[in-house]
């Protein structure tokens, strides 16, 4: 199969796995809609699962780690209500589909983000850099201490399911900053908290979720 009908296959099956997350109201705004179609998910799943990649699933990655659901990663980045020029911490890289999703809607904005795996940060830099993203630095360590020296950030998303959310992502956002996790042991609860000049308050909240675990020094004990 040459690149264009290779293309053509994707193609009709992103189209179906859009209308699915529209049907669910999973997906409703345009411009994630447009951010999810410019990062292909098939260019971030292991060449093994690539046809599986358009099936509202997460797939499996190395070191036991999973490329988050496609309507979950919609849901999350639609309550983050991102907008152009903002500066995002990313904690749980995996794959970088989410974080090539997040470079698109901050535009000359910037993300980083953190992944404790180097096989991970090794392979989602080669997914970035395979589609020419460039505002966007993938880090090796804890994501549970977040980045303090390039703090405040506008907003921060936690892909991996924590107790309670690490303090220092809390010191680490801006005033006005929004910050999303999934909390709780299992299943977990998708939360959004606000930063204000009063403190961390719950905007939204969502049971019903599961995601691997958060570890490092604010997180999960690995055995
Ligand atoms: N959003 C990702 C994607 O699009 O592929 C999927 C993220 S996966 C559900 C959660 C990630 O968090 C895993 O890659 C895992 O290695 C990472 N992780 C878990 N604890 C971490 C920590 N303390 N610091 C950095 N990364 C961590």
């Amino acid at each position: 199969m040459n690149k264009t009908e290779n293309d053509k296959k994707y193609q009709s099956k992103i189209d179906k796995l859009i209308k699915i997350m529209r049907d669910s109201g999973y997906l409703n705004d345009t411009k994630v809609e447009l951010a999810i179609r410019k990062n292909p998910r098939h260019k971030f799943v292991p060449k093994s699962f690539q046809d599986k990649a358009y099936e509202d699933m997460p797939i499996s990655l190395m070191k036991n780690q999973t490329i988050s659901q496609p309507s979950v990663v919609s849901r999350m980045t639609e309550w983050l209500n991102i907008m152009e020029g903002q500066k995002i911490l990313e904690v749980g890289c995996g794959s970088g589909w989410q974080t090539a999703i997040l470079s698109y809607l901050v535009a000359d904005g910037e993300v980083l983000s953190i992944e404790m795996h180097s096989e991970l940060v090794k392979f989602a830099k080669e997914n970035l850099n395979r589609l020419e993203i460039h505002n966007v630095d993938v880090i090796l360590g804890d994501g549970s201490l977040g980045i303090p020296e390039e703090s405040p950030f506008d907003r921060i998303i936690i892909t991996a399911a924590c107790k309670k959310v690490p303090f220092p992502l809390f010191q680490q956002l801006s005033i006005d900053g929004l910050l999303i996790a999934p909390v709780g042991e299992y299943p977990q609860s998708l939360i959004l908290y606000k930063k204000t000049s009063q403190g961390i308050m719950e905007i939204k909240n969502q049971p019903g979720y599961v995601f691997v675990p958060l570890f490092g020094k604010f997180g999960y004990q690995e055995n």
